[in-house]
C-alpha cells in the first residue's frame, strides 16, 4: 500500500510517500524565515503559512514520487503534540482527502514520526532498541519495541526545557541568528570546547534539565558584559555539554537494558557534535549507532507517512473521521488512537 504522510505541527509543512517501509517521495515548506523577526514561532503565522503551503506540498511529493493522488492506498497525519492551529490544518487537509478517496485514515504522533525517519534510511528498527528523541519541545530517551504495536516504554525525560530550546534561548542571549541550533553549531566549529565548564546536572539520572545549563550560560555571557563575548568558545562549550549528558544517558540505558542498538532522532540529532560524540561512544561501547541524514531529522512528512506504513502493515483499526487533535499527547503509542491493533 502507498501511505501518504502529513505533517504541519510548527512550522514546517510537509507531505511523503512511503510503500513497504521505502521513501517515493517528499517535500517540505517553512514558514521559519517568517518567524525570524519574532525570534520564535508565532502560531497565527504558522497556521496560515500551512493553509497556503498544504495543496503544493503534496502536489510536489506526488509529482516527486511520479504518483497521483489517486494512487493513495491511506493517509496518515501528524494529530500532535504541536500547535494547536498548525494541527487543525494539516489533519482538516488529511480528513478530506481520505474521504474524498474512499480510504483509511491515521492519527500519527509527531514523535513516533521522528523515531520512524530512520528507517526510511536504515530499514527497519530492531526489536528493542534505545531511541535519543531530541528536538525543539522534547527529550526522551525511550525503549523501543514494535512502533506499531507496543508500548513505548520511557526510560528518561527531560523535567524542564528541551534540548533544542536549550540551544535556541541560548543563541539568543549569545546574539546568534534564528534558529539557534543550527547558529551554535556553526560558532562552535572555531571554538574551545572545554573554554568553560557548563554544568551537567542530574548525574546517574536518566531524565534530562537544560534550563539550569541555559541558565549558566547568560550568567556566563553577563559576566562578560561590555567586553566581546568569545561567543565560538560559549557555543562549543555548551554544545559539548549537552552532547555529553545526552550520550552518557543513552549509553547508560544501552548497557542496562542490554540493548545492541541506539537510535537518535529530532532536529537535535543534526548536530555535529552530539552525532560525533554518539559515535565515539557507541564504537568504543560496541553500540551499533543509526541517526537519520540531516532532511529526515528536521520536521517532514515522510516521517509521519513512514509510522502511517508500520501502522497499515501491522493491521491498525484506522481513526474515525473525526478524529480530533491533541496538541500536547503524552507519547505512549505511536498512533494517538492505538484501538484493538490487529496483533
Ligand atoms: P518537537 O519535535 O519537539 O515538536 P520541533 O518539531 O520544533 O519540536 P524539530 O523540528 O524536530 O523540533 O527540531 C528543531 C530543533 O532542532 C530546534 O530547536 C533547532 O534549533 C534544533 N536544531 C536543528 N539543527 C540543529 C543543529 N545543527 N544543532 C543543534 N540544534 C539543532
Ligand atoms: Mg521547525
Ligand atoms: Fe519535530
Amino acid at each position: 500500500p502507498i501511505v501518504l504522510g502529513i505533517e504541519s505541527s510548527c512550522d514546517e509543512t510537509g507531505a511523503g510517500l512511503v510503500r513497504d517501509g521505502r521513501l517515493l517521495g517528499q517535500a517540505v515548506a517553512s514558514s521559519m524565515d517568517e518567524h525570524a523577526r519574532f525570534g520564535g514561532v508565532v502560531p497565527e503565522i504558522a497556521s496560515r503559512a500551512h493553509l497556503h503551503a498544504l495543496g503544493p506540498v503534496i502536489r510536489q511529493a506526488l509529482d516527486e514520487a511520479g504518483l497521483g493522488l489517486s494512487d493513495v492506498d491511506a493517509v496518515a497525519v501528524t494529530t500532535g503534540p504541536g500547535l494547536s492551529g498548525a494541527l487543525q490544518v494539516g489533519v482538516a487537509g488529511a480528513k478530506s482527502i481520505a474521504y474524498a478517496l474512499g480510504v483509511p485514515l491515521h492519527g500519527v504522533h509527531h514523535l513516533a514520526g521522528h523515531v520512524a525517519a530512520d528507517t526510511l534510511e536504515h530499514g527497519p528498527l530492531p526489536n528493542p532498541c534505545v531511541v535519543l528523541v531530541v528536538s525543539g519541545g522534547h527529550t526522551s530517551l525511550l525503549l523501543v519495541r514494535d512502533l506499531a504495536r507496543d508500548p513505548i516504554v520511557h526510560l528518561g525525560d527531560t523535567l524542564d526545557d528541551a534540548a533544542g530550546e536549550c540551544f535556541d534561548k541560548v543563541a539568543r542571549v549569545f546574539g546568534l541568528p534564528y534558529p539557534g541550533g543550527p547558529a551554535i553549531d556553526r560558532a562552535a566549529r572555531v571554538g574551545d570546547p572545554r573554554a568553560v565548564p557548563f554544568p551537567r546536572p542530574l548525574p546517574g539520572s536518566y531524565d534530562f534539565s537544560f534550563s539550569g545549563l541555559k541558565t549558566a550560560a547568560a550568567r556566563w555571557a553577563e559576566g562578560r558584559a561590555g567586553r566581546e563575548l568569545p561567543v565560538a568558545d560559549g557555543a562549543a562549550s555548551l554544545q559539548e555539554a549537552v552532547a555529553d549528558v545526552l550520550t552518557r544517558r543513552a549509553m547508560a540505558a544501552c548497557r542496562e537494558y542490554g540493548v545492541g542498538t541506539l537510535v537518535v532522532v529530532g532536529g537535535v540529532a543534526a548536530n555535529s557534535r552530539v552525532r560525533s560524540l554518539a559515535e565515539e561512544r557507541c564504537r568504543a561501547a560496541g553500540i551499533a549507532l543509526r541517526v537519520p541524514p540531516l532532511r529526515l531529522c528536521t520536521d517532514n512528512g515522510a516521517m509521519i507517512a513512514a509510522v502511517g506504513d508500520l501502522l497499515v502493515r501491522a493491521g491498525a483499526e484506522p481513526a474515525p473521521l473525526d478524529v480530533s487533535i491533541d496538541p500536547s499527547a503524552p507519547l505512549e503509542y505511536a498512533t494517538l488512537h492505538p484501538v484493538a491493533a490487529g496483533t
